[in-house]
């Protein structure tokens, strides 16, 4: 069967069925190597020149990417960062960027940090109504950043009606799937120009690398500005780094899995509980982009929800008193974490100051709901 025909959890579960032509190994080997011969022509005998551009095990990891997301290629980065910062650098003074209000808070800080230093204007529209968007888009936008769901409030971005507006002022629309891995919602096939993700959270799933990964439609100018800063910064991933990655990403379909189904029976069991306010997951009927998300997510909802607790006080008593969750920043690994949002926030963040926000790992999901609501007893007068 060729493997465009096979479904992408096969083809990812086999690393794109590998076997090393040399011994048959079917596990991608780590190649540290940081230059590359060339033949009797003076010719690259590989893909790989130099090791600030990437070596081969980077380039697997890419070429599995690239088939996950149904894109031309995919470029993967030292961290989740350096891929948002390789996508800014192509911004020349006056260009404008429309991003949500409530998004990594990396990526605001960034683009506030540009809008300082280079005169890039920046348009924030609140990603929870539906027509914000729209209204925020000018004639000199170049890019239209979407998260989807949001970071930390989970609300829901169409990413087809975003690629509309998009194409219609000839910006370009650069979707964050961080916390929704492209194999559940295809933006590229929805009209996403670039996806970005963080390949620290689910795609490595196993907390013990930093990366980014980069993956588009068209490999154009644009694409290749990209890689020139990649290139020239040095912020390619590692060869250890893209050999763990490939190996988390053999499981992220069960992993995805599972941590969607956990979530949703965390997100039910607390959404009429004395000791929270509000539950916040979209895939719960009442949640504002439940329809879209529906449309456009597949698998489930995700692993990532927020609770709102009675206030900030009592956040900080549940954020202090699990024992299953850990009490860390970040997402998408196997382990679930719970965090005290605002404690991570920059200043003037708009994030609720009693929001806990989950990671919903991949555990007996019986522990996780009786770890909660042994905290939120501890938080109750
Ligand atoms: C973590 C994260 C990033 C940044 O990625 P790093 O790997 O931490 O540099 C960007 N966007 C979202 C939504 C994230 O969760």
């Amino acid at each position: 069967m060729s493997n465009d025909r096979q479904h992408k959890a096969t083809r990812l579960a086999q690393a794109l069925h590998f076997i090393n032509p040399a011994h048959g190994a079917v596990v991608p080997g780590i190649e540290p190597a940081s230059t590359f011969a060339r033949d009797a022509d003076y010719a690259p005998m590989g893909r790989a020149v130099y090791g600030r551009d990437g070596g081969p095990t980077t380039q697997h990891a890419e070429a599995v990417l690239a088939d996950l997301d149904g894109a031309e290629a995919a470029m993967l980065f030292a961290s989740g960062m350096s891929a948002v910062v390789a996508v800014f650098e192509t911004l020349r003074s006056g260009d404008h960027v429309v991003c949500p209000k409530v998004a990594y808070h990396g990526t605001i800080t960034w683009l506030n940090r540009m809008a300082e230093l280079r005169g890039i204007t920046v348009s924030y529209f609140d990603a929870s109504k539906s027509d914000a968007l729209a209204a925020a888009v000018r004639p000199e936008t170049k890019f239209i950043w979407i998260e989807s769901p949001t970071n930390p409030n989970w609300d829901i971005t169409d990413i087809a009606a975003a690629a509309k507006i998009a194409a219609s002022t000839g910006a370009k629309l650069i979707f964050d799937a961080t916390c929704c891995p492209v194999m559940t919602t295809r933006a590229l096939d929805l009209g996403a120009d670039i996806v970005f993700q963080s390949a620290t959270k689910y795609l490595n799933g196993h907390s013990d690398l930093t990366g980014g990964v980069l993956s588009t439609r068209d490999t154009g100018a644009l694409w290749d500005e990209m890689r020139l800063v990649r290139t020239l910064q040095g912020t390619v991933m590692g060869a250890f780094e893209a050999y763990l990655l490939i190996r988390g990403l053999r499981t992220l379909h069960l992993r995805w899995d599972r941590a969607c189904r956990n979530a949703m029976e965390i997100a039910t069991h607390f959404s009429d509980h004395d000791g929270i306010e509000a539950v916040l997951y979209p895939g719960l009927p009442n949640h504002p982009g439940h329809d879209v998300a529906a449309r456009q997510m597949e698998g489930g909802f995700g692993g990532m929800l927020s609770l709102i607790a009675r206030s900030e006080a009592s956040a900080r008593t549940i954020a202090t008193s699990t024992r299953v969750f850990v009490p860390a920043t970040s997402l998408g690994g196997v382990e679930s974490l719970i965090e005290h949002r605002i404690a991570v926030e920059p200043p003037g963040s708009a994030v609720s100051p009693a929001l806990l926000r989950l990671s919903v790992g991949i555990e007996d999901v019986r522990d996780l709901i009786a770890d909660l609501e042994q905290a939120i007893a501890q938080a109750m007068p």
